[in-house]
Formats: structure tokens, C-alpha cells, sequence
């Protein structure tokens, strides 16, 4: 960095890209420095709110560790190389591979990052297109698949998500969610809390349901502990005690809804009695949260990422919309309503009322026949298309700001298999436990050097928006935009490696441009650049039915798949847990595995602890941070015990994306502190057969004290 006292201190308008809760942050600069970063008083939508996480973005942008140079490796070590090295290296051994073996020899996957940067997002499928390759995975299969599926066969689109209308809500309802830390997730609502306090100070009333007395659950008026994995039968007592005592109330969604018998057919066998030892939650519990539902004015019940987590994944996801909809709550001011993102939103396009609907299984992958979901295999089965040989199997991987060994089930067993790769790419900023497999490491851009548009995030937010942020800082000089990368590896794989580097004409802002005029509100790119912090475009609206898109041109209560899995959640009332089960977390200054480099978030007390109710403490020997064993699959890690009431009796909690200990990453600060990787122990063969998500909680393991 050049420090450059003489320049005037200058102040931009900057998205932050870290989490779902998109907040409008300001970056006050000084030349080539950054002074300082806050919350953006003028952002129409995140109103100066700011997590830690946001003022990280200048450790990030001045991280030693962050490459800046692309690099290939040679006779195991990596060396420093131009871009066009880097392209040449590609050229050279990729397309023979695809040429020996086929198209499916590529495997693609992208990881989190990816959906909050429009450059990569936008423009990966026309890199898989080129390839040809049906072996696309992706993070979603870790978290958010199930509630895709689920909303993709009731509304028809993968991304109609009906989102609580907190500003205006009575009641809140939430499962396997955290927004106190998350600020949303599949639901973007910067300040979340601020908004919490707002409703409960109005006379709203909140009930959290989760494992863990979570930082949401603690400032919600009820917390109820349920077993995990035990989302299911929760819902389904609800359910069915709607049914039972008549609390329907469908009001306007009455003529919009297909399959109200078969459901009613289908949930009679679960009453709370049947559900209570499943859940851990009183039948006659079960029976007032259902009553309080259906009485309050408006209300709203929201699931996330602890019922996606879980065997019965799709199955809780669609639980969670049939309540809001039983209880005419969909749709509805107060309620769970559909935002109307002014671009890129299959839902605001074609014909308004009906659609082609979402279908999966178009094909299975090779090894475990898991179905095709959105266009992609579970994630979990990455391990065993590279291992396995045969025709398709992956030799060669593409891999874009994604860290499997560390954020996947069976993670070492991931490394194992890249290590056995043909060749492999990373586009990533960081040299990491992932990117160490790679032959050549294509350096991403600082988040201050590029520019932001969601995509995905302003079709479930909280309240309709239009927000557009530039560069920072200029990109360094012979940097490709991170689109300009994918379009150029596609063309070495089409055999146009001499093609110059796309022109801006093919880049986002055209893009974002002619969507925005296309979308529902006629915007062009300018107007959203000229209004400071954004365009504000109201409060949620109804949209029944016109932003249904399945082909009956209905709301689907009953799809017939996942009706079929209730025979399975039938069959597990009969398994009874026994032993203790584990479950993640979330912390405020952590994402996944990615930001525990930066030193602004990793100071402070240890985050990779062992959380434990005190009973579960005493009977096994456990002193407050003292090293507890962890013992599953064969795997046994330590990690320091952190004794706590709120945790259920008979659950332990470990955040994941931790285990910053192996050899050959360049992550300095996250290396002092490592942690374990929780997902060594978790299975990649545990999924929701449905969307192919991991089983992440509820799972089974031995605790003990080291000895
Ligand atoms: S909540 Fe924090 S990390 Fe998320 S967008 Fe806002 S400032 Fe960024």
C-alpha cells in the first residue's frame, strides 16, 4: 500500500458483500488507503446498520496473505506467474483432458462467495455451458436446497421465497434460524434485531424454536429446545392440529390453492401425542403455538438453515409454508410475503399466473444416483464421482471461491480425492486448504475493486430495493474482471485461447442494465447509480397470483414427492435418539471458512469451542475449557469445552469451516488459531434424498474427556 497523506479523503458508497443482510456501508479513503468503513446513513434499505464483519472489509482488502499474482504450481511448489502463464497453463492440459475423456471429466464448484458477486455469478453458467459438463455442485447443497425445492413445487420457481413481513407482524415463528447473527438468510434484513425490538416494543410476540438458547431465541419472548432433526413432527403436530380443530383460516388464498384434501389426508396420523417424544416439544405445546398461530392477527412462521440441515430438509421447508398458508397468512401484510426484485427475477418474467414449474432428476449422478436439484448434484458426492473411475468420472476441477475440505462432511476424504486429480483450477483469494490441491490459482479481485449488483438477495429481502455500487478502488493493473475470466476460460475451452479479453459491452453493467429495464419497475442502470444509497421501492406488496409460476397456475400444498417422504417420517417416530448429537452454530464474526484470516474478526475469545449443557459437563468429566474429545466415523478431534445453559441437555454445538492446521495454506492469522473441522465428522452418504442436502445436524457422536 502507498500511503498517501497529501490526497483528499474521499468517501464512497459501498455494498457489503459478506453476508445475505447486503447493508449499504461507507468507505472513507485517503489515496490507495482505507480510513475508515461505517454503515451508509443514506441506504435506503440497510439505514447505516453494520456488523463486525463489514468493517472487516479493509483487513481483507489489505490482507498480506491475499494473493494478487496468479499462481502454478511446478514440482509441487507454487510459483508466482503472469495471467497469461496462468491461461496458457489451462490451455495446455485442460481441453486434452475433456477431448480424452468428455465433457463430464469437468467437474465445476462454487461456493458462497459466489452469489454476492454478479461478475461470478452471472457468468459461471456460460462457463459450464462451454464445458458441457453435468457435474455442477455448489454450497447450496450444505444449506439452502430443500427450501428452493420446496418453494419451487408450490409457487414454481427456485426463488419465490415468502419472506416474514416484520414491520409489520404480530407474531414470529421461527425454526433453525439466527438472524440476531445472520441478519437473515434466504430472508435479507439488515438489522434484524433493531427490527425484533421494533415489533416486540409494538406488543409482537416471538417464539424461537432451536437445539441452542440462541442470541435470537434470547431476546425472543419464548424459546422452546427441540431435538435436533426433530423440525419435522414439530410442524406436523401443528399441522395437523389446524386441521383438527378447525383453524383454517384460507381467506384470499382460497381460489389459489391445489391439493387442500391430500394434504389433509396426509398429515392425520401425526398428532402432537405422536409427535411429542419425536420433537421433544408437550403435545399441548404443540397445540398453543398452533392456536397462537392461527389467532393473531398477523403472523408469520420462518425456517433456515437448522431445518434444512436435517434428513427431512424438504419436508420441514414446505411445513413451514403450509402453516403460513393454513393460516391465510401467505401472501398478506404481516405475513410471509413475496418481495418484487426490480431485476433478474424469474417470477417478475413471462407470463404473470403460470409457468413451466421446477422439476428435478433430469439426471443422476454417476456414483450414488442422487438426482439432478436446480441443475446440480449434492455437494456431498464430490468425493466419490473424482475416486470412482469409469466413464464421467471428474479428472479435472474448476473450483470458484469454494473451500470443500473445509466446509463439506468428509472433508479430509475431499482432500484425498484432489489430491488425486489430473488438474485442477481454483479462482479464489486466498491460497487455502482447498486451493492447495490446485495446479494453477487464478487470484479473485479485493471487494473494494469491484462492483456490486445483487441478484439473488433482492428477491427475498425484507423490503423492495434497487441498489447498485462502483469500485472502490481500481482494479491492479493487468487484472482481468472476474467475469472476464470465466468468459475467457470458456473460450479456451471452446479453442478460442488467442480470443482478447471481453469488452465491457458483455459485462455486468449491461447486463444489470437490461434487466433492470426489462424488470418490473422499468429502471435503467443510471437512475439506480444516480440515487444515493439506492432507490427505496416500498414495502412489500400482495402478489397472488401473479408471481406464481407453476403450470396449474396454483399454489401446490400437496407435491406429490413430498407427501411420499412422509412415509419416511413416519418410520423415524420410531427411531429414539440415543447419545449425545452435534449441531454448528453461527457467529457474528465468522462466515463459513473464509474470514478467519482477517484480524479484526479473529481476535477476542475462541470461537471454535465445544458448547455443553452443564449436566451433560458433569457426567462426563468436562472442566470449562478443557479439551473434550469428539468421536464419530472413526474420526476424533479436541476441541476446548465451553460449559453452557443454553444448550439442550444430550446436544453438543461446533461451529464449522474451522481446521486451519494443514500444510501448504497461506492463511497467517487463521493459523494461529485453527480450530478443528467439525465436518471430519459428519457423514457424505447422510442426505435429504429429495434436494441432496448434507445432514448436518443431529448427528451422532462420542464425547469424552481427554485423558
Ligand atoms: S450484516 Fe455485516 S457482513 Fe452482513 S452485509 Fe451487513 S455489514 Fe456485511
Amino acid at each position: 500500500m502507498t500511503h498517501s497523506p497529501s490526497a483528499a479523503e474521499q468517501s464512497h458508497y459501498r455494498i457489503c458483500p459478506l453476508c445475505e443482510a447486503c447493508c449499504g456501508l461507507e468507505v472513507r479513503t485517503q489515496g490507495d488507503q482505507v480510513i475508515s468503513i461505517r454503515g451508509a446513513a443514506q441506504d435506503v434499505f440497510s439505514h447505516g446498520y453494520i456488523c463486525p464483519k463489514g468493517v472487516s472489509l479493509k483487513d481483507l482488502h489489505e490482507d498480506p496473505d491475499r494473493l494478487r499474482t496468479p499462481l502454478i504450481k511446478r514440482d509441487g511448489q507454487f510459483i508466482e506467474a503472469s495471467w497469461e502463464e496462468a491461461f496458457a497453463e489451462i490451455h495446455k492440459r485442460l481441453p486434452p483432458l475433456i477431448q480424452a475423456h468428455g465433457a463430464d471429466t469437468v467437474g465445476c464448484i462454487v461456493g458462497n462467495p459466489v452469489a454476492h458477486k454478479i461478475g461470478l455469478l452471472a457468468y459461471f453458467p456460460r462457463l459450464v455451458r462451454a464445458i458441457g459438463t453435468r457435474n455442477i455442485f455448489s454450497a447450496s447443497s450444505l444449506d439452502q436446497i430443500p427450501k428452493q425445492l420446496s418453494n419451487g413445487l408450490m409457487y414454481g420457481d427456485w426463488n419465490t421465497l415468502a419472506v416474514p413481513d416484520i414491520e409489520r407482524s404480530d407474531f414470529l415463528l421461527m425454526l433453525g434460524a439466527n438472524p440476531v447473527i445472520s441478519n437473515g438468510s434466504l430472508w435479507t434484513v439488515p438489522d434484524y434485531r433493531g427490527k425484533a425490538r421494533a415489533m416486540r416494543e409494538r406488543g409482537g410476540r416471538i417464539v424461537v424454536v432451536d437445539p441452542r438458547r440462541t442470541e435470537t431465541a434470547a431476546q425472543a419472548d419464548l424459546h422452546l429446545p427441540i431435538q435436533p432433526g426433530g423440525d419435522a413432527f414439530f410442524l406436523l403436530g401443528l399441522v395437523h392440529t389446524l386441521f383438527a380443530e378447525n383453524l383454517l383460516r384460507l381467506g384470499h388464498l382460497g381460489p389459489h390453492l391445489a391439493g387442500l384434501d391430500a394434504l389433509r389426508e396426509a398429515v392425520h396420523h401425526f398428532n402432537p401425542e405422536r409427535m411429542a417424544p419425536a420433537c421433544g416439544i408437550a403435545a399441548a405445546t404443540q397445540r398453543s403455538i398452533a392456536r397462537e398461530l392461527a389467532q393473531a392477527e398477523r403472523a408469520v412462521v420462518y425456517g433456515r438453515i437448522g431445518t434444512c440441515t436435517q434428513r427431512f430438509g424438504t419436508v420441514n421447508s414446505w411445513l413451514v409454508d403450509v402453516l403460513n398458508i393454513l393460516t391465510g397468512n401467505l401472501d398478506r401484510e404481516g405475513g410471509a410475503m413475496f418481495t418484487k426484485a426490480a431485476a433478474f427475477a424469474v417470477n417478475t418474467s413471462g407470463t404473470p399466473g403460470q409457468g413451466r414449474g421446477v422439476i428435478t432428476g433430469r439426471r443422476h449422478s454417476r456414483v450414488s444416483k442422487a438426482p439432478e436439484v436446480f441443475g446440480e448434484f449434492p455437494i456431498t458426492c464430490l468425493a466419490e464421482e473424482i475416486e470412482t473411475p469409469g466413464p464421467g468420472q471428474i479428472k479435472a476441477l474448476i473450483c470458484i471461491g469454494s473451500n470443500p475440505v473445509l466446509s463439506t462432511p468428509q472433508g479430509p476424504r475431499i482432500a484425498q480425492a484432489l489430491s488425486s486429480l489430473s488438474f485442477m483450477v481454483s479462482l479464489d483469494i486466498y491460497l487455502n486448504e482447498t486451493s492447495r490441491h490446485a495446479d494453477v490459482i487464478l487470484p479473485g479481485l479485493s471487494p473494494l475493486e469491484d462492483v456490486h449488483y445483487d441478484i439473488a438477495f433482492p428477491q427475498f429481502s425484507y423490503r423492495n430495493h434497487a441498489r447498485f455500487s462502483g469500485a472502490v478502488f481500481p482494479k491492479p493493473a493487468g487484472f482481468p474482471e472476474e467475469w472476464q475470466t470465466l468468459l475467457h476460460l470458456a473460450d479456451i475451452i471452446q479453442g478460442k485461447a488467442d480470443a482478447a479479453l471481453a469488452g465491457p459491452e458483455q459485462g455486468p453493467e449491461a447486463l444489470i442494465d437490461q434487466a433492470l429495464r426489462a424488470g418490473p419497475y422499468g429502471l435503467t442502470l443510471d437512475q439506480v447509480k444516480a440515487a444515493p444509497g439506492g432507490i427505496d421501492l416500498g414495502a412489500l406488496q400482495s402478489r397472488l397470483p401473479e408471481m406464481l409460476r407453476t403450470p396449474s397456475g396454483k399454489i401446490e400444498l400437496a407435491p406429490p414427492m413430498v407427501l411420499a417422504d412422509l412415509v419416511h417420517v413416519e418410520a423415524a417416530l420410531a427411531d429414539v435418539a440415543e447419545g449425545m448429537v452435534l449441531i454448528g452454530r453461527r457467529d457474528t464474526r465468522s462466515g463459513n471458512s473464509w474470514m478467519h484470516n482477517l484480524p479484526v474478526l479473529a481476535k477476542g475469545p475462541e470461537r471454535c469451542t465445544l458448547l455443553i449443557h452443564p449436566q451433560d459437563a458433569a457426567r462426563l468429566g468436562l472442566a470449562q475449557g478443557a479439551l473434550a474429545q469428539l468421536s464419530a466415523l472413526g474420526t476424533t478431534l479436541s476441541a476446548p469445552v465451553d460449559i453452557s445453559e443454553d444448550m439442550m441437555p444430550g446436544v453438543v454445538s461446533l461451529p464449522h469451516g474451522w481446521g486451519h492446521d494443514l500444510p501448504g495454506s497461506q492463511l497467517h492469522v487463521a493459523a494461529r488459531r485453527p480450530g478443528v473441522n467439525l465436518n471430519a465428522l459428519l457423514s457424505d452418504g447422510a442426505r435429504d434424498p429429495l434436494s441432496g442436502n448434507a445432514v448436518l445436524s443431529g448427528v451422532p457422536v462420542q464425547i469424552s474427556a481427554t485423558t
